[in-house]
C-alpha cells in the first residue's frame, strides 16, 4: 500500500449511536477519498489479533469486548500524508483531551469508546488495511 493512505474503523459504538453518516461526512469534506469501505463485524480471534500489540495492557479484555459487540464501518483513505492528518482529524484517544471539532470530541463517548480508529504510521496502514481487505476491495 502507497504511504499516501490510512486506515480506519467506525467503531461499535460510532455505528449504534447514528454517526456513521456525520462521521464519513467530517472524512469526506477533510479531503479523504475513500479507496475501499464495508459494513463488517470483527470476531474476537479478529480483535485480539487486530489489537496484540495492547494485549498486556489493563483494559485489552474490555476493548476486545468492545469491538466485537456490534458492526464497524472499516475504510481505506487517501490523501497526502494520509496518516498524520487523519489522527489530526480524529483527536486525542480521550475524547476529554480531543481537540475542538474532531471526530472524537464531537462523537466519542469515553476513552474506550471512543467513535473511530486511525492508524498510528504508514507500516500500520498496510497492516491493517490488508488486514480487513483483500486487493480487489481497493479501488
Ligand atoms: P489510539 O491509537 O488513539 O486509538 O489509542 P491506543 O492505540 O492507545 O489504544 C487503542 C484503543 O484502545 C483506543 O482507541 C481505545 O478504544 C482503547 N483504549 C485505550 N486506552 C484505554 C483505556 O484506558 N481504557 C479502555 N477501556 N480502552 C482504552
Ligand atoms: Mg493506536
Amino acid at each position: 500500500m502507497a504511504t499516501n493512505r490510512t486506515f480506519t474503523m467506525i467503531k461499535p459504538d460510532g455505528v449504534e449511536n447514528g454517526h456513521t453518516g456525520a462521521i464519513l461526512e467530517k472524512i469526506n469534506a477533510a479531503g479523504f477519498r475513500i479507496v475501499a469501505m464495508k459494513k463488517t463485524q470483527m470476531t474476537k480471534n479478529d480483535a485480539e489479533t487486530f489489537y496484540a500489540v495492547h494485549n498486556e495492557r489493563p483494559f485489552f479484555g474490555e476493548l476486545v469486548e468492545f469491538m466485537t459487540r456490534g458492526p464497524i464501518i472499516a475504510a481505506i483513505l487517501e490523501k497526502d500524508n494520509a496518516v498524520e492528518d487523519f489522527r489530526t482529524l480524529i483527536g486525542a484517544t480521550n475524547p476529554a483531551e480531543a481537540a475542538e471539532g474532531t471526530i472524537r470530541q464531537l462523537y466519542a463517548t469515553s476513552m474506550g469508546e471512543n467513535a473511530v480508529h486511525g492508524s498510528d504510521s504508514d507500516e500500520n496502514a498496510a497492516i491493517e488495511g490488508a488486514f480487513h481487505f483483500s486487493g480487489r476491495e481497493i479501488f
